[in-house]
């Protein structure tokens, strides 16, 4: 990104000005967008222009359409809404608004605009490009230009961001706003569970998506429901009642105290009957529950946008300009989505077609098609909602000779929604007749105590929202006391194990693999699900807890921040936890704002200190007293072992001339998080199924073939994106680590990793995957601008 710094832009000589506005309902991290695209749009060389409230300034014009500078969207990143306002317009719908519209660009000379909105927004801009060299000539007609005025402008590029908390956008795998909204029902129904335990009672909430359930589905993994309704599976006529009775009545009958039934509120039944929140609580009273209802309604919109939103709406706001940038008349208008972890553009038109085609299916009653047009992603959580919730009636039970025992240990600190992924393993083993063995407190606990649990139904019932290890960690490693560990592992006939930690989990898993000679009984499948806030786990570009900590800081940066403004002029140099992994600085530093970030891959030296003041000095020259809040900079805690947090702090406050202050401020174990974030539970329950069923199908083709497990060469993919991942072929395929790379999950062996990409010394990866976030977190800091004007 950094290199195209200070690049004029144009079109036939005149310089590029392009236009970003919100559309639609509004959606958490709208202002993310527009300040991404604001800031990126100036460093290539390009003005501007925030169109306000949506089609409605696009009609009106003049006002509506301001010149944006660098400095109006100073601490966007932690507002809520969207600052630009948006608007319905009915007149939009219009050609002659239309016509209008297109006026008022060109008056302006704007021939670029990127829209963040939901599908209708997205329908209206497409609409528009089809139609502008039509609008212009008809202008031109009109006498409201001449020919040679128009001349520069033939084309409208439009570039499509999706902001919407439904996530129902076909392509994309989250919308901006969605998990902002998933966060806040699950903080609501976390806050409901407490009430309803304390009565035995059971809640029916209801949560937005008319055509899609993907708030609803999310949020009854994210909050162990016992039910959901959603549009895409819609329940049998006459048949609903009885199954939401029967999965009830089985639930209490298990001992669980309170019920909690998710409804979308476009749940319909098999003849397109709406199911409302109050149907399905008649069918609970029946049942003989205390049922009560709530409707989240609002608040499902509101606040402040979590960390997800606030990285993926930068990220792709970056990425609209550039695609403005790239575009060609002959080129169709993208859409900027993500697949798993990969910013990805698509054809604007297709998606939205797709999108607009679920609501066809469920209409025609085809509701088969309907969830085969959701991305693969949600069939696959939802079938894991359905093993792990629903049928725990005993339908998914394996023959006898298929059930296993599967192991479960917790290695090193823990981050959140270790228990949130114990559970989901759980669950999964009970519905399918494996046996969920809880090795208690790491693999030290088993060498001194040889302590295991079998854990039940109950024993998990709640752990979806609970912070730290239920069945404790340690952070010592398997090398420990091997023969112990093989001994226990042979007395409780372990078939499988699942490990759940950072670095010294991988460690220990390499360590198990490597005494496969001398202790056979590790000749079964090994699995480890990396969960670290240090994402240091060589292999993967994601860990189990990383989101938590992400929002943890969030709020605690955005406090922080806040604080500032009654003091103002203050600079905060906070310091982050990651080991020599900059990964999570480098986060904060792009989901904050943040002047600088310092990380282990980049040292620290008095150059980028002074420029560290160069900018802050710069910013705070701009400070007109409407943006008081303070300034932060991120410090890994391993970013240098000279320029300590205080001493950074101390060079800086020397060189403000007293014109700032400066503070640090250190967050600690803060940023374990409490409660998991609901992206992290709803990520650990589909990595603890993955890898069940990765367990299972190793012992499948072992009882198959009889031969020794590591002898032999097997891959197991489950989708068709892994399958283009082009791996190594290697013997020890059972020994693996589930990894997330661009859009691809895969299991990677640990052998191979360990050899080719481990830097032992520093407990990470060789390969640095954020180095292009910091890149952009230079740019939209202003750093490279600065660099550019010295
Ligand atoms: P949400 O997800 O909140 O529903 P949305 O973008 O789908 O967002 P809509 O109300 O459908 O919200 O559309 C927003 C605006 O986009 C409309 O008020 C209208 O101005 C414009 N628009 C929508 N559909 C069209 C269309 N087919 N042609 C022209 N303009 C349209």
């Amino acid at each position: 990104a950094a290199t195209i710094l200070k690049q004029s832009v144009s079109t036939n000589g005149i310089k590029k000005k392009l236009a970003v506005m919100t559309s639609g309902g509004d959606s958490p991290g709208m202002n993310a967008a527009v300040r991404a695209v604001v800031r990126a749009g100036i460093h290539y060389g390009c003005d501007v222009y925030a169109v306000y409230e949506g089609y409605e300034g696009l009609l009106r014009g003049g006002q509506y359409l301001k010149k944006m500078e660098w400095e109006d969207v100073r601490g966007w990143l932690s507002e809520g809404g969207t600052l630009i306002g948006t608007a319905r317009s009915l007149d939009f719908r219009q050609r002659w608004g239309r016509k209008q519209a297109a006026g008022n660009l060109i008056s302006e000379g704007i021939d670029a605009l990127i829209v963040c909105g939901g599908d209708g927004s997205l329908t209206g801009a497409d609409l528009f490009r089809h139609e502008w060299p039509s609008l212009v000539e008809e202008l031109v007609k009109d006498g409201k230009f001449t020919q040679e005025q128009v001349e520069p402008y033939k084309n409208l590029t439009i570039v499509g961001l999706v902001g919407s908390i439904d996530n129902d956008m076909s392509g994309t795998d989250s919308t901006i706003g969605a998990y902002s909204s998933l966060e806040r029902i699950s903080e609501m129904v976390d806050y409901i569970d407490a009430t309803a335990k304390s009565h035995s009672r059971a809640f029916v909430v209801e949560v937005m998506g008319r055509h899609c359930g993907w708030l609803a589905l999310m949020a009854g993994i994210a909050t162990g429901a016992d039910y959901i309704f959603i549009p895409e599976r819609a329940s049998p006529k006459g048949k609903w009642e009885d199954d939401l009775k029967e999965v009830c009545k089985r639930h209490k009958s298990k001992g669980r105290r309170n019920i909690t039934v998710i409804v979308a509120e476009g749940a319909l039944d098999n003849e397109l009957n709406p199911i409302t929140a109050e149907d399905v609580k008649n069918v609970l009273v029946e049942l003989g529950l205390d049922t009560r209802v709530t409707i989240l309604g609002h608040v499902q919109r509101g606040g402040t946008a979590v960390a997800h939103d606030r990285w993926l709406a930068t990220l792709q706001g970056v990425d609209a300009v550039k695609a403005v940038l790239e575009n060609t008349p002959e080129t169709p208008s993208p859409l900027i989505g993500i697949n798993e972890n990969k910013i990805v553009r698509m054809p604007l038109v297709e998606s939205v077609k797709l999108t607009g085609s679920v609501a066809t299916a469920i209409a025609a009653k085809d509701f088969d098609k309907a969830i085969s047009l959701r991305d693969p992603e949600f069939i696959e959580l939802y079938e894991n909602f359905l093993s792990t919730t629903v049928r725990d009636d005993g339908s998914e039970l394996l023959p006898e000779d298929k059930r296993l025992n599967i192991g479960i240990v917790h290695v090193g600190a823990p981050s959140a929604a270790l228990n949130a992924a114990t559970r989901a393993a759980t669950l999964y083993c009970l519905s399918h007749g494996h046996k969920p063995v809880a090795i208690l407190n790491g693999f030290s606990g088993l060498i001194q105590t040889g302590e295991v649990k079998e854990l039940s139904w109950l024993d998990v019932e709640n752990w979806h929202n609970l912070g730290g290890s239920e069945i404790g960690t340690n952070r010592s490693v398997a090398a420990e006391d091997m023969g112990t560990i093989a001994y226990y592992f042979q007395k409780n006939k372990l078939d499988g194990l699942i490990i759940l930690g950072g670095f010294e989990g991988f460690r220990s898993l390499k360590q198990l693999r490597d005494a496969r000679e001398k202790y056979p009984i590790f000749n079964i499948p090994l699995v480890l699900i990396p969960s670290t806030v240090s994402n240091n786990v060589p292999g993967t570009e994601y860990s189990l807890g990383v989101d938590t900590c992400l929002n943890a800081l969030v709020q605690y940066t955005d406090e922080i921040k806040q604080s500032a403004s009654a003091s103002r002029r203050r600079v905060f140099v906070v310091e982050v936890q990651g080991g020599h992994s900059g990964y999570i600085a480098t986060f904060t530093g792009l989901v904050t704002g943040a002047v600088s970030v310092y990380t282990p891959e980049d040292k620290i030296n008095l150059a980028s200190i002074q420029e560290d003041i160069a900018l802050l000095k710069e910013n705070f020259s701009h400070d007109k007293g409407e943006n008081r809040n303070g300034k932060i900079l991120i410090r890994n805690e391993e970013a240098s072992s000279v320029y300590s947090t205080d001493m950074i702090s101390d060079i800086i406050s020397e060189a403000s001339s007293k014109k700032f202050g400066v503070r640090t401020a250190i967050p600690g174990h803060f940023q374990q998080g409490g409660s998991p974030s609901s992206k992290d539970r709803v990520i650990a329950s589909r990595f603890a199924v993955r890898c069940i069923k990765f367990i299972e199908q190793w012992n499948e083709r072992n009882q198959k073939t009889g031969e020794n497990i590591d002898s032999k060469v097997l891959r197991f993919t489950f989708n068709d994106q892994a399958e283009k991942i082009p791996t190594v072929e290697h013997e020890d395929d059972s020994a693996a680590v589930i990894c997330v790379n661009g859009s691809a999950i895969s299991f990677k062996p640990v052998a191979e990793l360990w050899e080719n990409e481990t830097n032992v010394a520093l407990r990470k990866g060789h390969e640095v995957h954020w180095t292009e976030f910091k890149e952009i977190n230079d740019v939209l800091s202003g750093r490279i601008r600065l660099r550019a004007e010295i």
